[in-house]
């Protein structure tokens, strides 16, 4: 019998947490890593890796079939292209703190599509092979142009046998054309809410008056298009975060079940003022604390919460396949099924390489709409997009849930070598994991709960926290 690679990482219980390649798991103890690393295992060890899929008699028999199987469903493979993310305006009507290198002011001229950029952003829509498409409207604020919005949506709704816009919106002056749009079957809402009024104002609004304004709106929203239509994203400053209960009442208040924290995303030169390894321990501990919340408020109340990133992880843990979240794949090809359109018609392969590129760091656009898509350069970041032969990350039981940033990692250091555990990917992502793991390996009636919930599934399963003792 020959046993695949284990990773072990200790717990806070003492134990060790051991994974393998394809996110099989399960805990043991000192005197297991000990057998493991001198090749001595005995019958009960054998008999417990056998059983849950981490040994295999030869290569090609069922068992290595099904690792392999497992082991692959794991890996991120591009669809077709079938989501772009276009930003008709820079010009906005807001100033908000942390996001100055990707908005103008609202009266600047020259930040805008001309027609030429939309007649070419229609053709090369009308290029793509797929027949379901994802429109992401951002900006600025994409309903200072709503004329188009109107046309792109005109042309996709007649394009493709499917089309879903989403439009992302400061909700700061909305229009009655604008509310219709809002309004359509096919529309969906994202914006902004950073807690309660004193939070939200400080951060964004900044006059009482701006404030009211958005507040009025996003009941208004609530009221016109229903809760599940819209998502209300918190941009949360690690150093001066709000407390875990005003978040969770502000959003249960306007009926929203899906809370999404964010930590500031400083960029260019608001990013160097911040240390990196400070930014992500304040993250973690204050993820952590909200994620306690979480478990305490789902324990009494009938409709339950979620914060959507901390599920996403947890998903990845217990199944494969889910890949649906652009910045935590592997291997994190980009450039293929999605793109970012700016303002000038240049492409990018992700939002945050529009930044990179914005504030002068490194030059990641990859054509524009006139004279089509360039991937060299995206090639060359798309050849080391991976984690498996990271040497850092092969010794991580969390390799198989985890993934890679490289335009993240451009983005803070200008490069993409950096020892694993020294970038806020790493940190963030390390911290989330343990913070999985203590959850599933808990006795807690109160965690088991949530996290049935968040799994998707009636009742916490226990096979879920193999000890092998
Ligand atoms: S990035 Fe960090 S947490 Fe993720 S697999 Fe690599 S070492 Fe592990």
């Amino acid at each position: 019998m020959q046993v695949v690679p284990l990773k072990f990482r200790p717990t806070n219980d003492g134990l060790l947490l051991f994974a393998d390649d394809a996110g099989g798991y399960f805990k043991a103890d000192q005197s297991f890593l000990q057998r493991y690393a001198e090749n001595k295992l005995n019958q009960a060890d054998i008999h417990f890796l056998d059983r849950n899929g981490h040994a295999f008699s030869a290569i090609g028999d069922l068992a290595y079939a099904g690792f392999e199987y497992r082991f692959a469903s794991r890996l991120y493979s591009p669809t077709e292209l079938d989501y772009v993310i276009l930003v008709p305006t820079l010009r906005c009507n807001l100033a908000c703190g942390y996001c100055q290198v990707s908005r103008v002011n609202e009266t600047t001229p020259g930040f805008d599509w001309t027609d030429e950029t939309l007649n070419a952003v229609l053709k090369f829509l009308g290029g793509l092979p797929t027949k379901r498409i994802k429109v992401e409207f951002q900006g600025g604020e994409p309903l200072l142009r709503l004329d188009v919005i109107r046309q792109v949506q005109a042309f996709c709704r007649s394009k493709f046998e499917h089309s879903e816009f989403v439009v992302c919106t400061n909700l700061q002056e909305v229009s009655s054309e604008a509310w219709a749009l809002l309004q359509e079957p096919d529309v969906f809402t994202s914006t902004s809410l950073d807690s309660d009024r004193a939070t939200h104002q400080a951060q964004r609004t900044k006059s009482a008056e701006k404030t009211s304004a958005f507040f009025d709106n996003l009941a208004e929203a609530i009221d016109r298009l229903g809760a599940d239509k819209i998502s209300a994203l918190p941009t949360i400053d690690p150093a001066k975060p709000p407390p875990a209960a005003t978040v969770i009442d502000t959003f249960v208040n306007y009926g929203i079940r899906s809370i999404y924290l964010r930590p500031v995303n400083y960029q260019g030169f608001a990013r160097k003022q911040f240390n990196a390894l400070s930014v992500a321990s304040n993250w973690n501990r204050y993820h952590s604390s909200f994620i306690d919340a979480l478990i305490d408020y789902n324990w009494e109340a009938s409709a339950h919460i979620e914060e959507f990133y901390f599920t996403h992880c947890l998903r990845r843990v217990l199944r494969s396949g889910h890949n649906h979240h652009v910045d935590l794949r592997n291997p994190n090809i980009i450039g293929y099924s999605y793109l970012v359109i700016d303002h000038d018609g240049k492409f990018y392969p992700t939002d945050e390489a529009r930044m990179v590129s914005r504030v002068g760091q490194f030059d990641l656009s990859m054509g524009d709409v006139f004279s089509g898509i360039e991937r060299d350069k995206i090639e060359t970041l798309n050849a080391e997009a991976l984690n498996n032969f990271h040497p850092d990350c092969v010794h991580c039981p969390y390799q198989a849930f985890c993934g890679v940033d490289l335009v993240d990692d451009l983005s803070r250091y200008r490069r993409i070598d950096l020892p694993k555990h020294l970038t806020d990917f790493c940190q963030r992502h390390m911290y989330i994991f343990d913070k999985v793991f203590s959850l599933i390996y808990s006795a807690d009636p109160k965690v088991q709960k949530s996290l049935a919930i968040w799994a998707g599934a009636v009742e916490f399963d226990p096979s879920l926290s193999k000890v092998h003792r």
